[in-house]
């Protein structure tokens, strides 16, 4: 690596160093507590996998530059140049974290390893050294919505054929749109993932809730945010943002995909319009006796995956289980409790890499299997697209025998009429 780009990686690394990142950077006491917290280290046991010692990683190259001594702590091997060698080093680490944060909350000092990792990624990025395909998507979500027109016609007319299967699952009255998009002044805006399977359900719900919704034109998915990109995930956001803001609804809705809801309701700032989850809104709902559920639909032992963005990492627990006591009597919750809830295993872009990430998502992830197989639940669901994926491979690879549900599809294939 040549002196100008260490510079450069450099600056990047100084852009994140604010108050807490350096107290992260400077704390840990090496007390070992965090290393059975990482589903990553735990299902197979080698030193790299322990959260302290990926934050070791980014933590020795910030004792050898930003800190006085650097040279000093080189020579008793506490220090290391940012080399070529320190970059994959760094890939390693990061792209072997989910950033699920479970190591946060057995940390005595609460030391971030996933915000530790995200210096990581901003590195990789500076360096061109990120997976690629990250990137392009993050790329190709920020072309969408820099040119709208382009693509609106396209996305009306794929939107007005699954207009049909709505009705299907809740009889509108007529003359109301199945799917309404780009409505100014409906009080809700949805954001959803490309694909029927997170607009069916939610569309259905909706109008049975008498909801006054607008689908958006953008996916909620931030790959700005998986490849540790702070521009990209912001320009991502910002398009949902816009939107929001000239349709002026009053509530954004995130459809079930974990990080893009942390994303929004962490990161939007001050907004004219609240952010919830899909999960919070069906709550709601149900609270308010505007939706109700068969719960003879469904048979069998269910149990749900906490999603670790929506729950560890943003306190939505009561709301999934208040729903699914509407769906089930027999409901048996994992052990531990969620905020220990294990990690599926394909947090941080790990499921959006595909095949490349399998072998080690279906490794790294065998305490998850362990937790799930204890429930002897028939039925497991979750609210997140990525944590639905990777349990669908858990569940194949594993033979796990379980019937593998997104809630949402739940709640709407219980409607009662
Ligand atoms: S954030 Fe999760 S995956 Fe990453 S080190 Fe901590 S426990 Fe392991
Ligand atoms: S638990 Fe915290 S202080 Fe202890 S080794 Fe892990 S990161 Fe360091």
């Amino acid at each position: 690596m040549d002196q100008k780009t260490r510079n450069e990686l450099l600056k990047l690394f100084e852009s994140k160093l604010n108050q807490a990142m350096t107290l992260y950077l400077e704390t840990c006491s090496r007390c070992g507590v965090c290393t059975k917290a990482c589903h990553v280290h735990e299902s197979m046991p080698h030193v790299k996998y322990i959260a302290a010692y990926r934050a070791e990683i980014v933590r020795r190259i910030y004792k050898r530059y930003f800190k006085k001594q650097g040279k000093l702590w080189s020579t008793l091997g506490e220090s290391k140049g940012l080399t070529d060698m320190a970059l994959e080093e760094l890939y390693e680490a990061a792209y072997s974290c989910t950033g699920c944060r479970r190591c946060v909350v057995y940390c005595p000092f609460g030391i971030d390893t996933q915000m530790i990792m995200s210096i990581a990624k901003l590195l990789l990025v500076g360096a061109n050294s990120e997976p690629e395909i990250l990137t392009l998507l993050a790329d190709t979500s920020i072309t969408k919505g820099e040119s709208l027109e382009v693509f609106k016609e396209g996305f009306l007319q794929g939107i007005k054929n699954l207009e049909a299967q709505v009705v299907e699952k809740w009889q509108i009255e007529a003359g109301v749109d199945a799917i309404p998009v780009d409505k100014e002044g409906a009080d809700l805006l949805y954001v959803a993932l490309a694909g029927a399977h997170s607009i069916i359900p939610a569309a259905a719900i909706f109008n049975a809730a008498g909801e006054d919704w607008t689908l958006s034109f953008f996916e909620a998915v931030n790959f700005g945010a998986f490849v540790g990109d702070p521009t990209k995930t912001k320009l991502i956001l910002k398009r949902i943002i816009d939107e929001a803001r000239r349709l002026k609804v009053k509530e954004v809705c995130i459809c079930e995909c974990g990080t893009a809801f942390r994303v929004m309701k962490q990161q939007s700032g001050d907004q004219p319009f609240k952010v919830s989850s899909i999960t919070e809104l069906h709550a709601r709902y149900l609270k308010e006796g505007r939706i109700k559920l068969d719960k003879s639909r469904f048979k069998g032992t269910v149990t749900y995956h906490d999603p670790c963005q929506m729950a560890r990492n943003a306190g939505i627990i009561d709301e999934p289980r208040y729903v699914l006591s509407h769906l089930t009597d027999d409901f048996r919750d994992m052990t531990p409790d969620p905020r220990y809830n294990w990690c599926c295993g394909g947090g941080g872009g790990l499921v959006a890499l595909g095949e490349d990430t399998l072998d080690f998502r279906m490794k790294s992830s065998t305490v998850k299997v362990d937790q799930i197989k204890e429930t002897g639940a028939s039925i497991l669901t979750t609210a997140c697209e990525n944590c639905h994926t990777q349990l669908s491979n858990l569940n194949d690879h594993y033979k796990m025998g379980v019937d593998v549900q997104f809630l949402s599809s739940m709640v709407a294939d219980a409607l009662v009429h």
